[in-house]
C-alpha cells in the first residue's frame, strides 16, 4: 500500500492537480498498485485557512507519505507578507527538510507537438534529455549571506559551498540514472573560474571511474548553455549544482514549447515530491485555461522513480503525444488543432490512457 499526499496549493495548482490525480488513480489500477490518497494545504491556501503557509499537520502527512504530488504555490494577495508567512516558504521547507537533494528536470520534445517549440523542428526532433540538479546545497544555502555595509559601502553577499559528500551523492545518483537511460552523463561546472567548480570536477571524475559502462564528459556551464540551444540532441543526462541547474533546466525545458509541459521530480533517500515546473499563474487562475500536462507527466515520473513502474511513465508519454496531435490548451494552440480547457484536456488524457489499457 503506497501513501500519496496531494498538495494542490494555489492558483492553477488547484486546477491542474486534480487532472494529475485522475491519471494517478487510473495508472494505479492498471499497475495493480494499492494506493491511499490524502489531501493537505500548503502555500496561500494554507495561510488563508490556518494562518501558516506550512501547517504542522501538512508536515506530518508529508513525512509519512511515500510520494507527494504537488501543484504550485504563490498568491499575489500574500506577496507583501513577512518572510515566514510567504506562501513559497512551505515548498522550500519541504525540499530542505525532506532532504530532496536530487531534482530531475526532463526536457523532451513530443513528436505530436514539434510545432510548439521555439526552435526549428529539424534541430529538436528526438530531444530527450534529463537535467539532474543538486537541490539542497550550493549558493542558495551557503553561509555567510546577507546585506552589509563595509567602510561606508553597501554590499550583498552569498556563498557557493559544496562538501565532498554532497557532490559525490548527486554525481552517483546521476550516473545511476544515466545507466538506465542512454548511458551518457555530462557533468557541468565552472572549474575555469571557481574553486567550487574545480572541486566538483575532481570529485565527479573520481566517481565516474566507478561506472565504466557510462560514457562521461565535463562541460563548462557557459558552453553547456550554448549547446543546449544549438544542439540539444547531443545530451542524454546532465548533472550540476543548484544555481546552474536552476538556470539551465529552464532553458532546456523551454525546448518543448510551453512551461505547462514541464514535470519534475525531487528525490531524497526516503521521500520524493513530484511537481510541475510552473508556478500558480495568477493571470489565468480560475479560468480553466491552464495546461495540465506537466502535472500528468509528473505522475508518470512518480510511477517510474517511486514505484518502479517505468512502463506506466512510457504509456503516459505515448498518451500525451497522441492527444497533443489533435487537442491543445491555449498556451500551445496551433492551426488545425482543437482548443480545449484544463478539465477537458485532463479528460482527454484519461480517456486515451484507459482506451490504451
Ligand atoms: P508562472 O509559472 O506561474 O507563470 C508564468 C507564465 O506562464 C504566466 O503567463 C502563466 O500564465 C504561464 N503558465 C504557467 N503555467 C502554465 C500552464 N500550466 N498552462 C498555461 N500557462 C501557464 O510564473 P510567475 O508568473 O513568475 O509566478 C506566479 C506565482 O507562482 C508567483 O507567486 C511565484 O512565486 C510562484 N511560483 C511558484 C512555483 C512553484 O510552486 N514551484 C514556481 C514558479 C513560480
Amino acid at each position: 500500500m503506497k501513501k500519496i499526499l496531494i498538495l494542490p496549493g494555489d492558483g492553477i495548482g488547484k486546477e491542474v492537480t486534480p487532472q494529475g490525480v485522475h491519471l494517478l488513480k487510473a495508472a494505479a489500477r492498471e499497475a495493480g498498485l494499492e494506493i491511499t490518497i490524502e489531501n493537505a494545504l500548503i502555500g496561500g491556501a494554507a495561510l488563508d485557512e490556518t494562518g501558516d503557509p506550512l501547517p504542522a499537520e501538512t508536515i506530518d502527512q508529508a513525512r509519512a507519505a511515500d510520494a507527494i504530488l504537488f501543484g504550485a504555490i504563490g498568491d499575489p494577495r500574500h506577496d507583501q507578507a513577512p518572510h515566514e508567512k510567504r506562501p513559497g516558504r512551505g515548498l522550500l521547507w519541504l525540499r530542505k527538510n525532506l532532504e530532496l537533494y536530487a531534482n530531475l528536470r526532463p526536457a523532451k520534445v513530443f513528436p505530436g507537438a514539434l510545432d510548439a517549440s521555439p526552435l526549428k523542428p529539424e534541430r529538436i526532433e528526438g530531444v530527450d534529455l534529463m537535467i539532474v540538479r543538486e537541490l539542497t546545497g550550493g549558493i542558495y544555502f551557503g553561509e555567510p549571506r546577507g546585506f552589509r555595509e563595509e567602510a561606508g559601502v553597501r554590499l550583498a553577499l552569498n556563498t557557493m559551498v559544496y562538501t565532498e559528500p554532497e557532490v559525490e551523492r548527486i554525481v552517483r545518483f546521476a550516473l545511476e540514472l544515466a545507466r538506465g537511460r542512454r548511458g551518457r552523463l555530462t557533468s557541468v561546472d565552472k572549474g575555469n573560474a571557481l574553486e567550487v567548480g574545480r572541486f566538483w570536477r575532481e570529485i565527479a571524475t573520481r566517481v565516474m571511474a566507478e561506472f565504466p559502462e557510462v560514457e562521461t564528459d565535463h562541460m563548462y556551464v557557459d558552453n553547456a548553455a550554448l549547446q543546449i540551444i544549438r544542439d540539444p540532441r547531443r545530451f542524454d543526462t546532465l548533472v550540476m549544482g543548484n544555481l546552474f541547474g536552476d538556470i539551465l533546466s529552464d532553458a532546456a525545458g523551454n525546448l518543448s514549447g510551453s512551461l505547462g509541459m514541464l514535470p519534475s521530480a525531487s528525490i531524497g533517500k526516503r521521500h520524493a515530491l513530484y511537481e510541475p515546473c510552473h508556478g500558480s499563474a495568477p493571470d489565468i487562475a480560475g479560468k480553466d485555461q491552464a495546461n495540465p500536462i506537466a502535472s500528468i507527466l509528473s505522475v508518470g515520473m512518480m510511477f517510474r522513480y517511486s514505484f518502479g513502474q517505468p512502463g506506466i511513465d512510457e504509456k503516459i508519454h505515448a498518451v500525451v503525444d497522441r492527444v497533443l496531435a489533435d487537442f491543445r490548451t491555449a498556451d500551445m494552440m496551433a492551426p488545425g488543432k482543437t482548443l480545449v480547457g484544463c478539465a477537458e484536456m485532463g479528460a482527454r488524457m484519461l480517456e486515451a490512457f484507459e482506451a490504451a489499457a
